[in-house]
């Protein structure tokens, strides 16, 4: 089929697409409209943990599709148990409260911070977010998070969000007063260009807010499941923070989100928190069978080796064409290119013939890396064959 007989502009416009359809998609390969094969390096961004349309969310989902889809959030279903048990058992969190995105989940801990805040701190409703930060595109996690021009698009913000800077512990504790009551933030900053938060900051940021009775909210929506090559990436540091919210990779490519807590924390009463969708069997199904792939023995340990070896790759790449190195956490790396070529890297390496590579620009001197996180050194190998073509027709 010919791209111009699709009616794409039935769909309201938001964003600049390229003149692809995408029909089909295994592993890491995507295929498009005209039979085009993508060696893919945005995994829906960061989302398909397992590669696209893995066997075992194929399973879960014609499995569970023929037992039992929605019997409404009113009542318990067991998917929905057994996944929230398998968090709980593997984190440092007691509760789980289902959602079906990122900015949902980040709305629920928003929620739950300011409920905790009126029951526990006289009303303190203030939760520090940080610079760059990304937390979603609903309202509240708009004025929560540090886009550059989010502030004023769809004004006015939801108050109570002052902003500190990532990495530097005097800035959160001069913005601390009496109607604090949490801070928030990507132990990896993903969208704001792959800036880890240091161990020491994570470390000093606990400390920090224990002393002044204030909760800390990691939002680790791109962070989470496995992407850092721990399960969760507060993990990294050694702390344990109050409240945590999960997105992207928990579904592999489904509609599923979670926010949790500690048990003190839970402090939700019947009316303040639900949706029509929310732990839904069919979805938390394929949640279960996607965690479960994630713990198997030896799987979190293949994603810091594939983390090094993409690592070791992208700095050896950097050398060869005088880029500024790499960074990032496990699976979840950006290259620093030095110059503003990044949508330009990113349109001419879609375009290479007979087979593209799909890579991702978040800001324009940077190209982020987001895998499945079951990806082959040959899939690295291949990826940086074709960025090291990239770069060399560039510098022509
Ligand atoms: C993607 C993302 C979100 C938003 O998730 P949606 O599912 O798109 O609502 C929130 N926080 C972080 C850190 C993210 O990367």
């Amino acid at each position: 089929m010919e791209f111009s007989q699709y009616n794409v502009n039935a769909l309201m416009y938001i964003t600049p697409r390229p003149d692809l359809v995408f029909t089909e998609g295994k592993g890491m390969w995507l295929t498009d409209h005209k039979g085009k094969r993508y060696l893919d390096y945005l995994q829906g961004w960061a989302v398909n943990c397992l590669g696209h349309s893995p066997q075992c969310i194929q399973d879960a989902l014609v499995a569970q599709s023929k037992k039992l889809i929605n019997p409404s959030p009113a009542f318990y279903n067991a998917p929905a148990i057994e996944l929230a048990s398998l968090l709980t058992a593997n984190s440092c969190f007691d509760r789980v409260f289902f959602a079906n995105s990122g900015a949902e989940a980040n709305e629920g801990a928003i929620k739950l911070a300011r409920k905790w805040g009126q029951k526990n701190k006289h009303g303190a409703f203030e939760i520090i977010t940080f610079d760059h930060g990304f937390h979603g595109r609903t309202l509240a996690t708009m004025s929560a998070s540090g886009k550059p021009g989010w502030d004023t698009i769809f004004a006015p913000q939801v108050t109570g969000f002052p902003k500190a800077d990532l990495n530097d512990i005097a800035s959160v504790e001069k913005l601390i007063s009496e109607t604090t009551v949490a801070v928030m933030l990507e132990p990896v900053q993903g969208e704001g260009g792959v800036l880890p938060a240091s161990r020491e900051f994570m470390q000093a940021l606990r400390a920090l807010t224990k002393k002044h009775n204030v909760l800390l909210i990691v939002d680790e929506v791109q962070s989470g499941m496995g992407r850092t090559g721990e399960l969760f990436s507060y993990q990294l540091s050694g702390i344990e923070p109050d409240i945590m919210t999960l997105g992207k990779g928990i579904g592999g490519g489904v509609p599923l989100a979670a926010l949790l807590c500690r048990e003190e924390v839970a402090c939700f009463v019947p009316g303040d928190q639900g949706g029509t969708y929310n732990g839904n069997p069919l979805i938390t199904a394929v949640g279960v069978a996607v965690l479960q792939e994630l713990l198997a023995p030896g799987f979190l340990a293949s994603v810091h080796q594939k983390g090094d070896y993409l690592s070791q790759q992208l700095l050896q790449l950097s050398e060869q064409f005088g880029l500024q190195g790499e960074r990032g956490e496990g699976l979840l790396r950006a290259l620093r290119l030095g110059s503003d070529i990044g949508p330009k890297i990113v349109e001419i390496a879609r375009d290479m013939e007979p087979v593209g590579l799909l890579l991702n620009s978040p800001r324009p001197d940077l190209l982020r890396f987001m895998p499945a996180l079951n990806v082959s050194t040959e899939e690295i190998d291949q990826m940086i064959a074709m960025l090291a073509q990239v770069l060399t027709q560039l510098k022509k």
